[in-house]
């Protein structure tokens, strides 16, 4: 049987083998793709899965020449094994989770609907199944890249596209066989649908192949852009994501920006070594991130951290930075032998009712944190309406 007919000539045999070339080198490009970045196991189980369906498909190729019963249990067992493990994949791509068990129980279930009838005699039957479980757990997979569409949208919904429609084609095949009542065939199926299974195959192959390596693209830049926008010792929002966040809004009579230095920080790291001044230093973050009323707490560097806070009613960014003051002078770590407690200073500056520039707000919350500290630290401090015509004075100077 020829794909285009006749005068075409690409027969069967050259199709299955080109098919088969092609997943060897896609699963060939996912390793080289996943030993680069060995974290994202989606790609490594994408690998197993072709590794399953690359003998699969040379067995089914050696079966259409050599039909015996074996050889057919063999080669559905490993295509079934391959489209399950792929399935495992998708599901380990959305949730994160391990694909072993959905992959195991995907095989068994669909090993037992095909091998039971060619055992059986009824190979025509077991196609029947092979066929229908694959467009089952392709479609399922379908589903899965669906779901997670909202992350890469262009590629996963190519995704989905193509796992359906290969789905679809493997309906086809189970129609043709069952509508001719082939039930026992001792041979492989061989009609219309078969041949247009096999040229979607091929491009959904490529298709799938090359969306898969963008859809880990998108993920790789996305872990990077977090990782920059983060800080490493704390987990905090760092000052890059804060600008990011508020450099071009406007921070009205509603708005407010709290800094926060922790007070002689030098000294811990002096007296107690540098290990215990970063647990203090992450111990201020926890203070930040669990007090509620924050609106996006940043470290800013060293022992300095910022936090913005909106719909801030009159006096509100006053009583939550108080709140933090004491909570943290309460805190206590235990470095050895000794228990270390530090304080902390904050400055606090709110936006005008006509609106004020991000980095205004946070140089007036600067200056009055620098109040704080030569007030003897330890204590909060607003900023003060002169206080704004010295920023004021500063930038048109600048
Ligand atoms: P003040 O009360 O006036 O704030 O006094 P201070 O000693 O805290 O003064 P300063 O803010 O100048 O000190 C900051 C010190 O923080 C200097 C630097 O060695 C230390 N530091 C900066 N980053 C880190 C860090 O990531 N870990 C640790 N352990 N120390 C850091
Ligand atoms: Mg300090
Ligand atoms: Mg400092």
């Amino acid at each position: 049987m020829t794909l285009f007919g006749a005068g075409m000539m690409l027969d069967y045999q050259t199709l299955l083998i080109s098919l088969g070339v092609s997943t060897v080198c896609l699963l060939l490009t996912f390793l080289g793709t996943w030993m680069a970045r060995r974290q994202d196991g989606f790609l490594l189980t994408c690998v197993t899965g072709l590794a399953f369906l690359v003998p699969g498909i040379f067995s089914y190729s050696y079966y259409t020449e050599v039909p015996l019963q074996p050889v057919a249990i063999l080669c559905c067992s490993l295509m079934l094994m391959g489209f399950a493990t792929i399935y495992g994949a998708s599901r380990q791509f959305r949730l994160g989770c391990s694909p072993v068990r959905d992959a195991v129980r995907c095989s068994v279930l669909a090993g037992a609907v095909t091998v039971t009838p060619i055992l059986f005699g009824l190979d025509g039957l077991g196609f029947v199944g092979l066929n229908v479980a694959a467009a089952i757990i392709l479609f399922a997979t379908a589903y899965e890249y669906w779901l997670a569409r909202a992350e890469a949208p262009g590629p996963l919904l190519g995704m989905t596209f193509l796992y359906a429609a290969t789905a679809i084609s493997f309906v086809l095949c189970a129609s043709a066989i069952a509508f001719q009542g082939q039930w026992v065939l001792g041979q492989a199926p061989d009609n219309w649908a078969e041949n247009l299974n096999i040229g979607v195959c091929i491009a959904g192959m490529t298709g799938i192949g090359a969306m898969s390596l963008m859809v880990h693209q998108a993920r790789l830049t996305e872990f990077h852009r977090k990782e920059s926008l983060t800080d490493a010792l704390t987990g905090l929002p760092n000052r890059r994501a804060l600008f990011e966040a508020y450099e071009k809004k406007s921070f009205t009579h509603e708005m407010a920006v709290v800094v926060f230095d922790i007070d002689r920080f030098k000294g811990i790291n002096d007296q107690f070594g540098h290990a215990a001044g970063d647990a203090i230093i992450r111990l201020m973050a926890d203070e930040l991130r669990d007090c509620v009323g924050l609106t996006m707490v940043s470290r800013l560097g060293g022992e300095e951290f910022a936090a913005v806070i909106r719909t801030a009613a009159p006096g509100y960014a006053e009583w939550l930075a108080e709140r933090v003051r004491r909570h943290f002078a309460d805190r206590e770590i235990r470095v050895l032998n000794d228990t270390i407690r530090a304080t902390v200073s904050a400055g606090i500056a709110y936006g005008r009712s006509e609106g004020s520039d991000f980095d205004t707000i946070l140089r007036l919350a600067d200056l009055a944190l620098y109040q704080a500290k030569r007030s003897g630290r330890n204590r909060i401090e607003l900023a003060k309406p002169d206080l704004m015509a010295q920023v004021a004075d500063n930038r048109s100077l600048a």
